[in-house]
């Protein structure tokens, strides 16, 4: 188990970490999830040995790790520019880690076949690393990072060069290599879509802080706040007076925001509320339409056919669905 406590790393005056803290369960895939510049790759690094914190711990089992050097730390890395020998064969890449390890000739030979067929590239061992696609080459890195079996699995946007089908396909493929060999794995991305489709749990990460953590399904019903939400792309933030005009009333006095889930918006002649049709886009599958609710409200619901700009549209928002906010 991986546990980062109150980390803080500072360059300069810059503090790129401050008081970070995250638990990462053994054989749980984990995402770690921010904006540009919010201190995930200092935290990747970190963790990985390559900076020394100004404070705070990271333990493995229990046992710090902060001053034992990069290469002893049991930790395999990815990077999305972690470039491989250009001029070497895939195995040649591949085995680069286990040579470090002292393993007999054999033995490399054997694991080098076993993870190359695990990545999806078998009895690609002579190609030359030049010869290949975008997308083979980062299973070749991933299979470099996995050959000697690290304890932890540490990924930073490695996907980020590739085209957003490939991406996709690879991403479930990488979830299921890392379900099946029982990986502990930290995933560093920025993109909502690529962390809650790879990831048991998903840590946000602003301002070198960490502000939430929680199932995909969880950060999006229980967002902690409105920032939060906004970050992970939830949709419809209103203000009071915006969903007073719609009839919704917070439970509690100190909420200042609430936020109505598309999905939860049912749109029918003979809905209780109504707004005005703002637009409609397809987006393959359905419309994604938006009503001028008022007070500044504009709501985005989903309609299995386009609507008329201009024309006034009755709707039904489910009971209990509105997520309230006290910031
Ligand atoms: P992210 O990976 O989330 O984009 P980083 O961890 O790379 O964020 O950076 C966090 C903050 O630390 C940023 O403000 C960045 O400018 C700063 N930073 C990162 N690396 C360095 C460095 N080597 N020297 C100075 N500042 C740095
Ligand atoms: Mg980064």
């Amino acid at each position: 188990m991986l546990e980062v406590s109150d980390l803080t790393v500072r360059y300069g005056t810059e503090t790129a970490l401050d008081g970070a803290s995250l638990v990462v369960t053994d054989r749980s895939i984990h995402a770690l999830m921010g904006p540009s510049g919010s201190g995930k790759s200092t935290m990747l690094r970190t963790i990985a040995g390559l900076e020394h914190p100004d404070g705070g711990d990271v333990r493995w089992d229990g046992t710090s790790v902060v001053d034992v050097p990069t290469h002893r730390r049991g930790f395999g890395l990815m990077f999305q520019d972690y470039a491989l020998f250009p001029h070497r064969t895939v195995a040649g890449n591949v085995s680069f880690g286990l040579r470090m390890q002292r393993l007999d000739a054999d033995t490399v030979r054997r694991r080098v076949e076993s993870v190359l067929d695990l990545v999806g590239l078998p009895g690609y061992e002579n190609r030359s690393v030049g010869t290949l696609s975008g997308g083979e080459r980062q299973r070749v890195a991933l299979a470099r990072t996995l050959a000697p079996r690290p304890r932890l699995v540490l990924l930073d946007e490695p996907l980020g060069a590739l085209d957003r089908s490939l991406r996709e396909h690879l991403l479930i493929e990488m979830r299921s290599i890392f379900t099946k060999i029982e990986a502990t794995v930290l995933y560093v991305t920025h993109d909502r879509d690529e962390a809650f489709t790879i990831a048991d749990q998903v840590a946000i990460i602003r301002d070198g802080r960490v502000v939430a953590d929680d199932t995909p399904e969880g950060l999006w019903r229980r967002p902690p706040d409105v920032w939060t939400a906004r970050f992970i792309g939830l949709e419809n933030l209103c203000t009071l007076a915006g969903l007073a005009r719609l009839g919704l009333r917070p439970p509690a006095a100190e909420a200042t925001a609430g936020a109505v889930p598309p999905e939860a918006i049912t749109l029918s002649a003979d809905g209780s509320k109504s707004g005005t049709v703002v637009g409609s886009h397809f987006r393959g599958g359905a419309y994604r339409v938006e009503l001028d609710v008022g007070a500044d409200a504009l709501l985005v619901a989903w309609s299995p056919t386009g609507l008329e700009s201009g024309a006034q549209q009755r709707f039904e928002i489910a009971a209990g669905s509105v997520r309230w906010f006290v910031d």
